[in-house]
C-alpha cells in the first residue's frame, strides 16, 4: 500500500451515538467496491454520548477509521477544518455522519475527478423534512449572499462533495478563523462540477441547526463574504443628508415667506427617531464586524486536538 490512501473520507460526529454503526454499514461497501486506498477520518466533535467509544471500536475493527477527539465540541465548520488538515488523501470527501448524504453517490464523485475536476459538489434535488418557511428562508439567503458577496454560492449545495488534493492544501493555508465552508468552497475556484442526488431523512437523532442558530449562521457567513452591509451605511447616510439638505431649503423658504411658525413637535420626532434608529443599526453592524476582527486578531487556534487515534504518532491501538 502506498504511504498515504488515494481517498480520505472525513465525518464529524456529535452526539451521533446511534448512527455510528449504521454510517460504516454503509459506506465500507461503497469503499470496498471501489479499487483504490481510502482512510476514514472521524472528527468527534465533543461528543457527550458515547459516540467516541463506537468510533474507536470501530477502529479496532477497521484500522483505516481514524479517529481525531477535539477537546470540546467546536462546532461543525471547525470539526471539518480538523479532519481537512488531517487528511492526507489525493482526494477528500466531506460527508455527515446522519446518512443524509449517501454514500452510494462517491463512485460518482471519483468518475468525475477523474475526468480532472478539482471539486465535485452534491446538489440536493429536494429538502426532505424542512418546512416551507425554512425552504423561504433559505432561497432568501441564497438572494442575499449573491447579491452581496462576488462568490457566487451554487444553489442547494452542502458540504458533500469531493476535494482534490491541491484545493484542500488551499484551504488548510487559509488563515480565517470564520469557516463559512460553503464560502470557502466557492471562493477557491478551481474546476467544480455538480451532481444531482435525493437527501434523505436523517437517519437518529434531531438535526443540530436551530432556527436562531442558522439565521447567526446565515449572517457570518455574508460578513465573511461581503464588506457592503459595511459600505451600504454611506449611500443611506448620503441619500437621508440629500433629503435633509432639501428640508432646510423648504424650511428657509417657509421662513421668509410665512415667518416662523411654532408647531413642528411630530416632524422632529419621527426624524430624530429616524435617525436614532439608523445610527444604531449602523453601529450594529461595525460592531459586528469589529468582533469578527477581534477574533481574527486573538489568532486563536480553531480546534484543539484531545488525541488521535490511528493517525500520526500513535498510529497503534487508542492512545488515550
Ligand atoms: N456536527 C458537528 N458538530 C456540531 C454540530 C454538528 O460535528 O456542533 C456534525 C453532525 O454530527 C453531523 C453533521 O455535523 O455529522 C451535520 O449535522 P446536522 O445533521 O445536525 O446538520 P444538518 O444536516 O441539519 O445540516
Ligand atoms: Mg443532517
Amino acid at each position: 500500500m502506498p504511504s498515504h490512501p488515494r481517498l480520505s473520507i472525513v465525518v464529524p460526529f456529535f452526539n451521533e451515538s446511534l448512527n455510528v454503526g449504521h454510517f460504516f454499514d454503509r459506506l465500507l461497501p461503497v469503499l470496498a467496491s471501489q479499487d483504490l486506498s481510502w482512510e476514514i477520518i472521524c472528527v468527534n466533535d465533543g461528543s457527550r454520548d458515547d459516540t467516541l467509544d463506537r468510533l474507536i471500536e470501530a477502529h479496532r475493527h477497521e484500522p483505516r477509521i481514524k479517529v481525531l477527539d477535539l477537546s470540546r465540541n467546536f462546532g461543525k465548520e471547525q470539526a471539518l477544518s480538523a479532519g481537512l488538515s488531517n487528511a492526507r488523501g489525493d482526494a477528500v470527501i466531506p460527508m455527515d455522519a446522519d446518512l443524509q448524504h449517501p454514500p452510494e453517490l462517491i463512485p460518482q464523485f471519483l468518475e468525475k475527478w477523474r475526468e480532472g475536476y478539482d471539486v465535485v459538489y452534491a446538489i440536493r434535488r429536494q429538502r426532505t423534512g424542512q418546512s416551507l418557511l425554512s425552504r423561504a428562508q433559505a432561497k432568501a439567503f441564497y438572494w442575499l449572499f449573491d447579491k452581496l458577496s462576488d462568490v457566487p454560492l451554487p444553489r442547494e449545495v452542502g458540504d458533500f462533495r469531493l476535494l482534490d488534493r491541491k484545493v484542500v492544501d488551499v484551504i488548510n493555508a487559509m488563515p480565517e478563523r470564520t469557516r463559512f465552508m460553503k464560502g470557502i468552497f466557492a471562493w477557491v475556484g478551481f474546476r467544480q462540477v455538480g451532481i444531482p442526488y435525493e437527501q434523505e431523512e436523517r437517519l437518529y437523532g434531531e438535526s443540530k441547526w436551530g432556527m436562531m442558530k442558522l439565521m447567526s449562521f446565515a449572517f457570518d457567513g455574508l460578513v465573511a463574504f461581503s464588506d457592503y452591509p459595511l459600505r451600504i451605511w454611506a449611500v443611506v447616510g448620503s441619500v437621508i443628508s440629500g433629503f435633509a439638505f432639501l428640508y432646510i431649503v423648504i424650511r428657509l423658504i417657509k421662513t421668509l415667506v410665512y415667518g416662523i411658525d411654532v408647531p413642528g413637535y411630530e416632524s422632529i420626532i419621527v426624524i430624530m427617531l429616524f435617525l436614532g434608529g439608523v445610527q444604531l443599526i449602523t453601529l450594529g453592524i461595525i460592531g459586528h464586524y469589529l468582533g469578527r476582527v477581534f477574533n481574527e486578531v486573538k489568532g486563536r487556534p480553531l480546534f484543539i486536538i484531545r488525541s488521535r487515534i490511528g493517525l500520526g504518532d500513535d498510529a497503534e491501538g487508542p492512545g488515550q
